[in-house]
């Protein structure tokens, strides 16, 4: 089995222990075998050497929160666009996603299983994937893609083939539809708890799903060896029937209240932010020909947002990092990073926001999210130190080299 020795790195281990210098680490396969001083590593020669040119080696970011199989387009362009069309575009997508450093990333929903598994499988280069397949909605919900007019234009199409339509009412309903995600492949049930900003014919404080129905999919999840459920939920009522309910993560989290962020301490629950998602909806909104429902909107929630995810920061609920890239670019998911700092985050915390926990949150941490020996070779090599300059992870030309599994995806140092 090769060797790959990296020197010359600065070591950030997304555990947020301060960052080492003089350590090696070394990837025998697909596994981290060493990760510790230089001086005590016995070279034997086999090793390909990498340099990292005093650069910052750092596991491989996870992005908890994303759509594959989606750019926000014009409303006209979906509408001429053939079917399998999309299939060639998240091949693009997923390929920048993981150039960006990004090695894993939950799909919140819209991506089905043979996606993965072409991933899996070698067939396209992407970043390892944790599907929701889709999300559940309620009739006239976040996830229901009828328009005033009548006609249906879901933001991803539904209903085909591996990809169940989300709409479902009441708890025997929500307990079918849950079951079809999971025979469709779902590794997480993904939950509209509350309207949001895109969605034409709600609000992002409107409250979604009854406790009674919440408890219900929740309850299905854990029949099936403890499957979790991560909810869209942005008004307060909806974050906190999601909470009791014994949701796993809350997706946005606008309008967490004091009283949310009690039950989400009590309950272990993480918080997804996606500070990005109103930021970008805002900067591209005249080019990807956004409804201006969806700006007003943006406009609206974007320094509430802010405010909530400081409360929820100060308070100690385990936050995650999310992009709901789709919404944005795929591949620029690291500007995150910056954000989270800017609204008073640590910038050691952003990075193990999006490392650690992270994995954490998606039940992967015995495999991803730090670099330690036994741990899968999901790493990166940055230029300098990303503490000093969070903004320098967002410019993808920064992100030097990036290892998944043990296999080289980038190399441009
Ligand atoms: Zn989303």
């Amino acid at each position: 089995m090769g060797k790959t020795l990296i020197k010359n790195a600065l070591v950030i281990d997304g555990t947020g222990e301060e960052p080492k210098q003089n350590q090696v680490v070394v990837v025998e396969g697909e596994k981290i075998v060493y990760v510790r001083e230089g001086s005590g590593y016995q070279v034997t020669g086999d090793e390909q050497v990498v340099d990292a040119e005093g650069g910052t080696v750092l596991p491989g970011m996870i992005d908890t929160h994303v759509h594959m199989m989606m750019e926000y387009s014009p409303l006209s362009q979906r509408l001429t666009t053939p079917f399998s069309y999309m299939y060639y575009q998240a091949e693009k997508y997923l390929e920048n996603t993981l150039q960006a450093g990004v090695t894993s990333v939950r799909d919140a929903l819209g991506t089905d299983l043979g996606v993965k598994k072409a991933v899996e499988d070698g067939l396209i280069s992407g970043p390892r994937l944790q599907l929701s397949i889709n999300a559940l909605t309620i009739t006239g919900g976040h996830g229901d893609g009828t328009q005033l007019s009548g006609d249906v234009m879901d933001i991803l199409p539904s209903g085909h083939r591996g990809m169940p339509d989300g709409r479902c009412d009441g708890v025997s309903e929500v307990r079918k539809k849950t079951r079809e995600m999971l025979r469709a492949g779902a590794e997480v049930i993904k939950v509209h708890a509350t309207g949001g900003v895109l969605s034409p014919t709600d609000h992002p404080e409107f409250t979604q799903f009854s406790y009674d129905e919440l408890s219900a999919i929740v309850e299905e999840g854990k029949f099936r060896k403890g499957v979790k459920v991560m909810a869209h939920a942005q008004g307060a009522e909806g974050i906190k029937n999601a909470v009791r309910a014994g949701i796993h993560s809350i997706e946005h989290g606008i309008f967490i209240d004091d009283e949310a962020v009690e039950l989400m301490l009590e309950n272990g629950t993480y918080l997804v932010p996606t500070l990005l998602a109103p930021v970008s909806v805002l900067e591209t909104a005249d080019e990807k020909g956004m409804p201006q429902s969806a700006v007003d909107k943006s406009k609206e929630v974007i320094e509430q947002h802010r405010v909530s995810f400081k409360k929820a920061y100060d308070a100690g609920v385990k936050i995650a990092m999310g992009t709901d890239a789709g919404v944005m670019k795929h591949g620029t998911n690291l500007r995150e990073l910056a954000l989270m700092r800017d609204a008073g985050m640590e910038a050691m915390d952003t990075i193990v926001a999006s490392t650690k926990t992270a994995a954490e949150c998606m039940g992967w941490e015995d495999q991803v999210g730090t670099l330690e020996e036994g741990k899968l070779a999901d790493l990166i090599i940055v230029k300098g130190n990303p503490l000093d300059d969070l903004e320098s992870l967002a410019d993808n030309d920064n992100i030097q080299y990036v290892m998944k599994d043990g296999q080289v995806e980038k190399d441009i140092i």
